[in-house]
């Protein structure tokens, strides 16, 4: 259980003077595995405790005349180790595509970051019984020509899971993140690790943590609030 991954995504919450509190539940951490993703401008606030910073974004390009952008490099160079790439709300509100996420993807491996790369269905998808092939489509247009996936790690997040107080049952959980792995060794000859996202909070993690196949979890709404998130941590990997 030590080894799984915990990775609270904040998205666009907190206001500045929210921030000492927030950190001071986390100030005993002392796991790596334990990754917090705040907005851009909050990072360095977070950059001096013993877990790991991420971010939840990336410019697409590397350093350059890219106005109101951060670049991989520049993430890299401030002490961020993590960064998410491919969220559903970015591919949805922003209109982000996979050329998009394959190259931020690229970005970030040469910088020296991990990258979360989020993948799912969404709820009309997942209704037609289109879940595999849609997986399948993502992992093969973000990876693509991608030689070394060790510093990839894949979420799967069902959009209609998200935010949502519903997700797949365990069973359901365990086969498509065996689907998603043996996908990847079919298509890059490569393992890769593979985490879940989709309303965890709680209570519902003393049941998904027992999923061995799974590598990590990704959490949005239950990270927001301290209590909850340091609850979650604390089932994972008993702090
Ligand atoms: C997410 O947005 O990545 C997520 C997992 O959100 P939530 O935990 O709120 O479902």
């Amino acid at each position: 259980m030590e080894n799984k991954l915990i990775v609270g995504n904040i998205k666009t919450n907190m206001k500045f003077g929210e921030i000492p509190n927030y950190l001071n539940w986390f100030k005993n951490i002392k796991s790596k595995n334990v990754v917090i993703c705040p907005s851009y401008i909050y990072i360095p606030y977070f950059l001096n405790y013993k877990f790991n910073v991420g971010s939840q974004n990336v410019c697409i390009n590397d350093d350059g005349g890219y106005t109101g952008e951060i670049s991989a490099e520049q993430l890299a160079s401030i002490g961020v180790k993590y960064v998410i790439i491919g969220h559903s709300e970015r591919r949805l509100f922003l209109k982000e595509t996979d050329i998009d996420i394959n190259k931020k993807i690229k970005s970030s491996i040469n910088a020296g970051l991990k990258v979360i790369l989020c993948i799912g269905e969404n709820l009309e998808q997942f209704n037609l019984l289109k879940k595999d092939i849609i997986l399948k489509r993502q992992i093969k247009d973000d990876l693509a020509n991608i030689k070394d996936l060790s510093n990839v790690i894949i979420a799967y997040e069902p959009v209609w899971a998200i935010g949502t107080n519903k997700m797949p049952d365990k069973k359901e959980i365990e086969k498509t993140v065996l689907y998603i792995k043996q996908l990847v060794i079919e298509m890059f000859n490569q393992k890769i690790k593979v985490m879940y996202g989709g309303s965890i909070n709680e209570n519902n993690i003393s049941y998904l943590k027992d999923i061995e196949v799974l590598d990590g979890f990704l959490i949005g709404s239950a990270s927001i609030d301290p209590t909850k998130f340091i609850k979650i941590i604390d089932k994972v990997i008993n702090i």
